[in-house]
């Protein structure tokens, strides 16, 4: 996490360093000595001996020591200054691409030079490139104890870092730590239960780690020192996020009793029981919504898990008490959707004559989208669907009590504090269930969504069977193209994904419109349909529904279809340039095929070369249809800021912490956060002050 960076009020003390210097230091997000005591080693080096050169490990920094025997100038293959050096054990090449006049006198035949750096087998035999290079006019003791090495910025060295954090631990422990940079935030009895080290000590030691301690540990960033600034950073995200689910809890809400006769109605015209994942998270849900106090609930479940049923029947349950609904999606295809789902499912339970299910998009008929408007803000709609256009400002609900957020990743923080405000009419702050699309792995969700409470529906419906995955090379088009053709001739229906083109919108629309007229030429015996996001939404909705009443065979659609859409007969889909796309899109694509009892299938198109991270996508999601899973090994693979999308922004991202490798400190943490909130409330206060300073007020959503 970053710390203070408000200059106005601390900085380094003016004594320790210059202006320039400061400059510097703030590059590296360093504006006050706390902040230079979290500096850290990004490693350590290892210079307490020295190895003979015939013995060294390759590929590994190593330092040895010997006497220059040979040294030159060469202009081939490109001027470079190469020196021979000998020790008792043998003879290393050393080679300068860039260097100085001073250098070349400096490192003359007879000189003795420490060298650091990693030998290689080059053109010449063994060889250091670049070596750090010590010239020894006597003879300087080996260091006693590993060497940190920090990041950088330019014009300001690791060596120079290293000094002046050597300072500055002195000046602290001279008794210059007026403001307790070093002081302990926690309490005995906390430390003792959990074993960690006091911070002191442990800040002490990444800096200055003492000769006996372990380089492993160190390096691996396993030691209890690194242990003990992991856990506080953890620490204090906790903290700061259950504070603000704290304050935002203990606001008012509507109580939305459970009367079920609304709730009942619905169950009981669904063609289908639920899951017991699903019963679950609902009466979960119901749950808080009785409570008086604003929900906060993340909805999680697997592509296809049923969440949109789930979040219907809390939209009941707010109808039932005369409380409006709101259902926010990013995209008007979902919300579309969504809007004739719910229309079909709650329309003949609420009794249909009147507009009480409204709906809002962004190119809407101003007539259309006033009456709409009239209807929400007369309380006759009962429950608004729409996009982003649904927390506008012309948007006023008469009782807003519930806002419901489909793929809350995909929206900001102002947006969904945007749509809550929404609620102010009534006085009452409204609740709100997110839902999420994509699942997230445990250890995310009880790290950056400790904010929040999470219901998880686990499992399917039954009946459905796996989407069978297949791996296909572009060269092998052509089979592609016959099987689509067979299962659409037996009755199928299929999609076929257009790449994806990040670069550029336009590009990406005329590929859809290229693949689409290939296609169109290919089939001439087939109906194909087209689909992209700069279609107007009359025209989308109208190809949406022909897919969905069968009467388009093959529909040709860019990633627009990625979320949500749920066609139960398509079970077939091709996805062009899969190598292109990210783990969790091709889960939620392939997530649009295998709705039905028809075994479904996927075929991936990729196009060779596959670079490393492709090839492991491509294998992961051929290899697993558990989305969990798939998460999981997204979060290993692009860090969790990528994974937090939207979110990210007001959530304190993590710096030391790596929820993979510490999971059990982030169990440890969770737990002596609701300690100290309840036992320890000055202890919290001081650990997040440190931790987060004025930056803990930012976090709102
Ligand atoms: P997601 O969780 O991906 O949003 P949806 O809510 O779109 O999933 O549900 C996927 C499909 O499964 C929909 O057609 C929905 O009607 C259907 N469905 C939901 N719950 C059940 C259930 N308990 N049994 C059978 N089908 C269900
Ligand atoms: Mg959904």
């Amino acid at each position: 996490m970053k710390g203070n960076t408000d200059h106005s009020e601390s900085g380094i003390t003016n004594c320790l360093v210059s202006k320039a210097i400061r400059e510097k230091l703030v590059r590296l997000g360093v504006a006050d000595e706390f902040d230079l005591l979290l500096h850290l080693p990004l490693r350590y080096q290892d210079e307490t001996h020295l190895c003979p050169i015939n013995d060294v490990p390759e590929n590994k920094t190593v330092q040895v020591e010997g006497i220059i025997i040979h040294s030159e100038i060469m202009y081939r293959p490109r001027r470079q200054l190469v020196c021979r050096v000998e020790d008792d054990s043998g003879i290393l090449f050393i080679r300068f691409l860039n260097f100085y006049g001073s250098q070349v006198k400096a490192y003359a035949v007879g000189t003795r030079v420490r060298l650091l750096g990693e030998i290689r087998q080059g053109f010449f035999g063994a060889e250091m490139v670049h070596p750090k290079c010590r010239i020894m006019r006597e003879c300087i003791p080996l260091a006693d104890a590993l060497t940190p090495v920090y990041p950088t910025t330019a014009g300001l060295s690791s060596e120079a870092l290293r000094k002046l954090i050597q300072r500055t631990l002195q000046a602290l422990a001279d008794g210059g730590d007026q403001q307790g940079y070093l002081s302990e935030t926690l309490p005995d009895t906390i430390l003792k239960q959990y074993r960690l080290h006091s911070f002191r000590s442990s800040i002490l030691l990444l800096h200055q780690p003492p000769p006996d301690a372990s380089a492993t540990l160190l390096q691996q960033r396993t030691h209890p020192a690194w242990r003990r600034i992991k856990f506080d950073e953890l620490l204090a995200q906790q903290l700061s996020m259950r504070l603000h689910y704290r304050q935002r809890r203990s606001g008012n809400a509507p109580v939305l009793l459970k009367k079920n006769d609304l709730i009942r109605a619905l169950l009981q015209s669904l063609p289908f029981e639920l899951t017991s994942g699903q019963k679950k998270a609902s009466s979960e849900i119901s749950h808080d919504l009785v409570a008086g106090h604003p929900m906060q609930r993340l909805l999680q479940g697997d592509v296809g898990s049923g969440k949109t049923v789930v979040a219907a029947l809390a939209v009941l349950q707010a109808i039932e008490n005369g409380y409006q609904a709101a259902l926010m999606a990013p995209t008007e295809i979902l919300a579309e959707q969504h809007y004739q789902k719910l229309s079909a499912w709650l329309g003949p339970v609420l009794g249909s004559s009147d507009i009480k299910i409204a709906w809002l998009a962004g190119n809407q008929k101003k007539k259309q989208r006033d009456s709409m408007l009239a209807a929400i803000a007369d309380g006759s709609a009962m429950l608004a669907i729409g996009t982003h256009a649904l927390f506008q400002d012309q948007v006023e609900f008469a009782r807003l009590g519930l806002a419901i957020i489909d793929e809350q990743h995909r929206f900001g923080v102002h947006q969904r504090l945007a749509l809550r405000m929404k609620g102010a009419k009534t006085g009452l702050a409204p609740h709100q269930l997110m839902m999420s699309a994509t699942p997230i792995p445990r250890t995310l969700s009880m790290s950056y969504y400790a904010d929040l409470d999470v219901s998880v529906i686990d499992g399917l419906p039954p009946g459905r069977t796996p989407v069978v995955t297949k791996l296909v090379a572009a060269t092998r088009r052509d089979e592609v193209i016959a099987r689509i053709r067979e299962a659409c001739h037996a009755g199928k229906q299929a999609y076929w994904v257009c790449p994806l083109i990040e670069e550029s919108e336009a590009l990406q629309l005329k590929t859809a419109l290229d693949t689409y007229e290939t296609l169109s030429l290919t089939f001439p015996d087939l109906k194909i349909g087209l689909v992209h996001g700069r279609l107007p939404p009359q025209e989308k909705s109208a190809v949406m529904e022909s897919f969905k009443q069968g009467d388009i065979q093959l529909l040709v659609a860019t990633t627009v279809v990625e979320v949500g859409v749920d066609v139960a007969n398509a079970s077939m889909m091709v996805v062009e340039h899969a190598e292109r796309m990210g783990l969790s899109q091709l889960h939620q694509l392939r997530g649009r095929v295998g709705r039905g009892t028809e075994t479904s299938i996927c075929i991936l198109l990729y196009q060779k070369p596959l670079s490393p991270i492709a090839q492991e996508r491509l294998k992961i999601i051929f290899e697993s249809t558990d989305g969990f899973e798939i998460a999981r090994q997204d979060l290993r693979l692009r860090g969790p800021g990528e994974f937090l999308g939207a979110r990210q922004s007001g959530v304190p991202m993590l710096r030391f912490a790596d929820l993979e490798q510490d999971g059990d400190l982030l169990d440890a943490a969770r737990n002596v956060a609701e300690e100290l909130l309840c036992d320890h409330p000055e202890a919290a206060k001081r650990h997040l002050q440190r931790w987060l300073g004025k930056r803990s007020e930012y976090l709102r959503v």
